[in-house]
C-alpha cells in the first residue's frame, strides 16, 4: 500500500504565539500513526536516489520500509550503522539540499519527510534503549573537542576497543550542539543522552581542559596517547571591520548564543549578564543568524534580519526560515551595514546601504553590489553579527609543526592525517564552519584511519 498524498505529513508544532515566550522545542515530533502515514509515501525506488544525497549514506529506503512494518528498533539499527547521532541529524541536517533533494516524490510534490522520520525513529529508540557497553583494552587515544566530530570518533574507537579520553575546553560537552544551537531547536537532553551513551561505552571525558594552554599536542603524545584526533571546531567569530563594532551592544552570534544556551541567560532567575535590546539587528542569513534572531525574539525584542542578498539566497535551513517568519522576524533583504552608530558608548542605530544582485560569484550565488548613495539608518540598540566563523588560532600557535591553510584550517590528507605523525583532524577545524553531518562523518573516517594505522603498527 502506498500513500499518494503529495505533501509531507504535517509536523505537530508549538503554536507560534506561544513559543516566542519560551525556549521549549518548536517541532514536537511525529506520532506512530503520522510516521507510518508519512513512511507510506516512499515509493521504494530501485536505485535509492535519496541515499546518495546523504553524506553518510544512511540506507533510507530500508529504514523507511521498517517504519511501515512497525519495526522501529530495526529502523534505528539501520540508521545507526552509518549515523551515530540520528536524533540530532533528524533535527538539524539541511535535508532540503541533501537526502530530500534527491527524493523522487519531490518532482511532482513534496519529498518524503526523511529528516522527520529519522527523528521519529531516534526518539523512539531513546525512550526504550538498552545500555550498550564495550571492553576498552587497546591503546589510549586522545580526542580534542567534544562536538559532533569528536563524539563520533570517540564512539567508534571505543566500540573498537580503544581507551578514549575526550578533552573539552568548556565545562559542558557537545560543542556547538550544546553552546550554539538553541534549546528550542535541539533540546540539550538529546546531546546529554548521546554523551551518556558514550560514557557507558567506556569513553572518558575531561572538561575545562584547553589543549594548547594546559598542555599541548606533544605533551599528549608524551602522556602515552598513541593517536590524537583534533576536532576543535571553528569557534572564532568574524566581524565586518566597520566603524562602531566596539560599541556596547554589539555581540558576535557565538557570544550571544553562548550566553543564552550555555549560560542560560533566558531563565528568569539567571545571573548571566546579557543586553536584551528593544530593537535588534542580526546581520547574516545562515543557521547561526536564524538561531540568534529567534533567540532575541524570545528575549522580548523586535528583531530585524539584515541580509545583503535576497530571500532566495538565504543559506539557512528552510524550516528555520519558515519558523522565524511565523514567529515575527522582520527580514531586511538586499541591505548591508556600513557603520554602527553609538551614543555614550552604546549602540543607537546601524547605517546601511541598499544592494542589488549582479552576476553569480564562486559560490554560484548572485554577487551583491552596493547601490551608490542609498545610505539609510535603522534605529536599533543591539547588533548581533552572524557572519561565519573560523578555527581558533590557539592550537595552531601552540603546535608549530601543525600545518594550516590561509584560513587557519588544519590541513589533512584523505585519511584525516595532519602534517604530524599519528595526529589527525576533522570537522569544522579542517573545513571551516560546515554541518553536523559532515563533521560527524569525518570523525568516523578518522576512527577508521586510526584503527587501520594502529592495527598495522
Ligand atoms: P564544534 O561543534 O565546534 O566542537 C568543537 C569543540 O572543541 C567545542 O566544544 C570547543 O569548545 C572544543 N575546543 C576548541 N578548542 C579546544 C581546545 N584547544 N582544547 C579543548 N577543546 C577545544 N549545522 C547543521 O548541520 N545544521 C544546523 O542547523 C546548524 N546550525 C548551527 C547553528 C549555530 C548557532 C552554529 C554555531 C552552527 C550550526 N551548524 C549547523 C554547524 C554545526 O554545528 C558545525 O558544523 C558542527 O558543530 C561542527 O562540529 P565539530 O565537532 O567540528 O566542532
Ligand atoms: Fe538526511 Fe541527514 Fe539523515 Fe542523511 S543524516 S538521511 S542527510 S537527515
Amino acid at each position: 500500500m502506498i500513500n499518494t498524498q503529495k505533501t509531507k505529513t504535517p509536523m505537530p508544532h508549538q503554536d507560534a504565539k506561544l513559543r516566542i515566550n519560551n525556549f521549549d522545542e518548536v517541532a514536537l515530533g511525529y506520532t506512530v500513526q503520522q510516521a507510518q502515514n508519512e513512511a507510506l509515501r516512499c515509493l521504494s525506488c530501485k536505485n535509492s536516489p535519496c541515499t546518495t544525497g546523504c553524506p553518510v549514506n544512511v540506507d533510507i529506503k530500508k529504514f523507511i520500509s521498517q517504519i511501515v512494518e512497525g519495526d522501529f528498533e530495526s529502523a534505528y539499527q539501520t540508521i545507526a550503522k552509518t549515523n551515530c547521532l540520528p536524533a540530532v541529524c533528524g533535527r538539524v541536517c539541511p535535508q532540503e539540499i541533501q537526502c530530500e533533494s534527491k527524493c523522487v516524490c519531490g518532482i511532482k510534490g513534496q519529498p518524503v519527510a526523511i529528516g522527520r522520520l529519522e527523528r521519529f525513529v531516534a526518539d523512539w529508540h531513546a525512550q526504550r534503549q538498552t545500555t550498550q557497553t564495550s571492553t576498552c583494552t587497546k591503546q589510549k587515544i586522545a580526542v580534542v573537542g567534544s562536538g559532533p566530530s569528536g563524539l563520533a570518533c570517540a564512539g567508534d574507537l571505543a566500540r573498537l576497543g580503544y581507551q578514549v579520553t575526550v578533552f573539552e575546553a568548556l565545562h559542558v560537552l557537545g560543542g556547538v550542539l550544546a553552546y550554539g544551537i538553541p534549546q528550542f531547536r535541539l533540546p540539550k537532553e538529546i546531546v546529554e543522552n548521546e554523551v551518556e551513551n558514550l560514557k557507558k561505552l567506556g569513553v572518558e571525558f575531561q572538561t575545562n581542559v584547553v589543549i594548547g594552554k594546559l598542555f599541548d599536542v606533544d605533551e599528549l603524545k608524551n602522556q602515552g596517547y598513541s593517536a590524537i584526533y583534533l576536532a576543535t571546531g571553528a569557534g572564532l567569530p568574524k566581524f565586518m571591520n566597520i566603524p562602531g563594532e566596539g560599541l556596547s551592544g554589539v555581540y558576535s552570534a557565538n557570544e550571544y548564543l553562548t550566553r543564552i544556551n550555555l549560560m542560560k541567560a533566558y531563565l528568569e532567575n539567571s545571573t548571566t549578564p546579557i543586553l536584551k535590546g528593544k530593537k535588534v539587528c542580526v546581520v547574516g542569513g545562515g543557521n547561526v543568524a536564524m538561531d540568534a534572531a529567534r533567540s532575541a525574539l524570545r528575549m522580548g525584542s523586535e528583531v530585524h534580519v539584515v541580509y545583503r542578498r535576497g530571500e532566495q539566497e538565504l543559506p539557512a535551513r528552510k524550516e528555520e526560515i519558515e519558523h522565524g517568519k511565523e514567529e515575527g522576524l522582520i527580514f531586511d533583504f538586499l541591505t548591508n551595514p556600513v557603520k554602527i552608530l553609538g551614543k555614550d558608548g552604546f549602540v543607537v542605530g546601524m547605517e546601511c546601504v541598499k544592494m542589488q544582485l549582479g552576476q553569480p560569484d564562486a559560490s554560484g550565488r548572485r554577487r551583491p553590489e552596493e547601490i551608490p548613495q542609498s545610505n539609510f539608518v535603522i534605529d536599533c540598540d543591539l547588533v548581533i553579527m552572524a557572519l561565519g566563523t573560523s578555527p581558533n588560532p590557539l592550537l595552531k600557535n601552540s603546535t608549530p609543526n601543525l600545518q594550516t591553510d590561509k584560513w587557519g584550517c588544519i590541513v589533512v590528507d584523505q585519511n584525516g592525517q595532519t602534517s604530524m605523525e599519528n595526529v589527525y583532524a576533522g570537522g569544522d577545524a579542517t573545513t571551516g564552519s560546515a554541518t553536523v553531518i559532515l563533521a560527524m562523518s569525518q570523525g568516523k573516517l578518522v576512527a577508521k584511519s586510526i584503527d587501520e594505522k594502529l592495527k598495522n603498527q
